[in-house]
Formats: C-alpha cells, structure tokens, sequence
C-alpha cells in the first residue's frame, strides 16, 4: 500500500467503515416473495467470485480495518465448499457472521460453529407450515425448525431470528414468533420490507408494517425496554424484563438509519455496493482478475471507493422501485 494511504476505511462524512456483508451466491433453495421473482435467472459461474476470491477481497477489507464480515446470499450455504471459505476466513483476525434461511442447518451447523461463525442469523417468516412454504414459495418449515435446533446445540454465541413482516400475510403471527424466540433463547428481529427488484405478488405499499406498530403491540404483551446494545448492524434492541431475548427493529422506512452506517456489501459478482439503496459501486472482480495476487492494488480501490459512498437511501413505496437489483444480487 503507498505510504500516504489512509490505513482505514473513512469515509466524506467521517463514517468509518467496519463491516463487510459478503455475497458468496446469488443462488437460493427458496424463492421468498419479497426478495425474489418465481423465476429467476442467475449468473453463470464465469461472472462469480470464485472461493479464492472471495476470500482475497475479505482479507483486504480485513487488513484495512474491517471487524465483522457477514456471509450472505442468495442461501450461502447452497455454494459450494462454502466451508473452506469459512475455515479460510475464521482464522482471520474477525468477527465471522452468517445470515441464512436455516434449511441447510440440519447438516451445516456444527461445522460453521466449528470453523469460526460466531454468530447466526436465521431467517423465519411464519411458523405455520402452509403459509411458510406460500412466503418462500418452495421451503418447507419443518426443516428449518430442524435447523434452528441444530444451531442452538452446535454452540454459536449468539443466534437471532430475522422476520420481514407484511400486512396481511404474516403480521398476525408476529407475537408467536416473539413467543417462539423467547422460548427457545434467541433474539428475533422485525424488518420493513424494502424496494428491492420489481415482485409480482403484492404491491409493497399495501403490504408495509412500520416497525413502530409492532413495537407497539409487542409492547402490549411484553413491555419493552429500550437497550443500548448494538451489534453494529442496522437494529435498535429492546429487552423484555422476564427474558434473555432480546427484540429488534430494522426500520430503513421509519427510522433512517444512515447517519451510523458503518458498512458495505460486496455482491458475488466482485460489485461492492456502497449503500443497500444506492447503485454507486466499484467493480472489484475487473481489479481481481486483471491483477491477481495484487492486494496492494486492491486495498488502494477499497479506499478510494469511500469517497463515493452515498450520504443515505431514499426508498419510495409508492412507485416503480428505483434499484432493480434483487435483494439475492445485493447480499441482504
Ligand atoms: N438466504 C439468507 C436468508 O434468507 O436469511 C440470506 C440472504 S437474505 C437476502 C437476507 C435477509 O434479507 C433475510 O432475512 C431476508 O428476509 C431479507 N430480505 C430479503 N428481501 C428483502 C426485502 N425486499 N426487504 C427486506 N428484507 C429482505
Ligand atoms: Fe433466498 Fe434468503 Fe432471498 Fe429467501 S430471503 S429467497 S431465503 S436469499
């Protein structure tokens, strides 16, 4: 790295940058009505990152200040030798978290926690089996019950449930699945959906909850206490005062959180996308294959790239979305 390179990841606005959410597939076993089409297209295997890659780009960011690195997808765990990935890069100097939809956890959970996941994220919509399987459209809740079992035994530090809630199709559930994470130890996030890719089967106004109403009427049941914890992602905890779980909100509508974005994503494609709502990017995988092994090159794109990361989103419902990429291409 040249000498008058910052050894930091700064960027206009002073925000520094500490977290990598990785994309390690576009590619998904379920196909959740809210983060994509019924029939998608990926990319073919010449545009992805190979393993190799993905690790040189985690490292870079690493070396440049990076604490916590989150596998994401598509499902990351249907990539192949994922493991050797994750073994690659728990020996890194890191927080290594992963968010998954749970169905590959039956077989998958004691090697992660082996190979340096710390924590987990698992994504539950509905715990009734129908309406489960119509959200992700072809999983099955039985096996990602399984899942979630197999994780608590496999000793991860921490595991939290991820819940995107939509008005009239799962919100009527939201106090069992609170009823759930605290039965069963874990801490369970609420999610506003956000505009990402055109979806077909509803519109995204008609079917927005804002975390405030489900604060509210979790509140009716449990009262809420405010928390300061943070996990250094977008949620803003709250304890319950006969209960370890803890409950989030990740409220990119209703309560913008950008002015404390510590974090970039890094699509599979090599994109690394500055802001989840914003296109300015820089095309990593041009860096990686014209000048491989170059690292110095490559931590010299990541901190220029600072200097185009968007001050925050604008996310509209109530048009056509502005970015068309699907949230499986964005690394969510
Ligand atoms: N396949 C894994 C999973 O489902 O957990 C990881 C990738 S998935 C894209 C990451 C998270 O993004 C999931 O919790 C999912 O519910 C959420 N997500 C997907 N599309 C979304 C959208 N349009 N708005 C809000 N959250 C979304
Ligand atoms: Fe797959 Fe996760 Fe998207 Fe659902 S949210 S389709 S599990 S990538």
């Amino acid at each position: 790295m040249n000498s008058h390179m910052p050894s930091q990841l700064i960027d206009r606005f002073g925000r520094t940058v500490e977290y990598l959410r990785l994309s390690v597939t576009d590619r998904c076993d379920f196909r959740c009505v809210y983060c994509m089409a019924e029939q998608m297209e990926f990319l073919p295997r010449s545009e992805v990152l190979s393993l190799e890659e993905l690790y040189d780009v985690g490292a870079a960011f690493t070396r440049l200040g990076v604490r916590k690195i989150r596998l994401t997808g598509g499902e990351p765990l249907v990539r192949r030798d994922i493991l050797t990935l994750v073994e690659r890069l728990g020996r890194l100097p890191v927080e290594l978290v992963m968010t998954t939809n749970g169905s590959q956890l039956p077989r998958m959970a004691q090697d992660l926690a082996r190979a340096g996941v710390s924590r987990l994220n698992i994504s539950l919509d509905s715990l009734q089996p129908e309406r489960f399987h119509e959200l992700t459209r072809t999983g099955r809740l039985d096996k990602v019950l399984a899942g979630i079992e197999a994780a608590r035994s496999a000793g991860f530090k921490r595991i939290k449930l991820n819940t995107v809630v939509l008005k009239g199709r799962n919100e009527d559930e939201v106090l069992d699945l609170v009823g759930f994470a605290r039965d069963s130890g874990l801490d369970i996030s609420f999610i506003e959906e956000m505009p990402l890719g055109q979806i077909s089967e509803h519109g995204r106004d008609e079917t927005f909850c804002s975390s405030d109403e489900l604060r509210e009427l979790i509140g009716s049941r449990y009262p809420l206490l405010k928390s300061t914890d943070n996990t250094g992602g977008p949620s803003r905890y709250f304890r319950m005062a006969d209960s370890e779980s803890r409950i989030g909100f990740i409220s990119p509508h209703s309560h913008n959180f950008c002015s404390e974005c510590n974090r970039v994503r890094v699509t599979v494609e090599g994109r690394l996308l500055l802001c989840l709502g914003n296109e300015h990017s820089v095309d990593l995988r041009e860096i990686l294959r014209r000048y491989p092994g170059d690292t110095a090159r490559l931590e010299e794109a990541l901190i220029q790239a600072m200097a185009i990361k968007p001050e925050k989103h604008e996310f509209r419902l109530d048009e056509e979305p502005q970015i068309l990429r699907f949230m499986n291409m964005t690394g969510g």
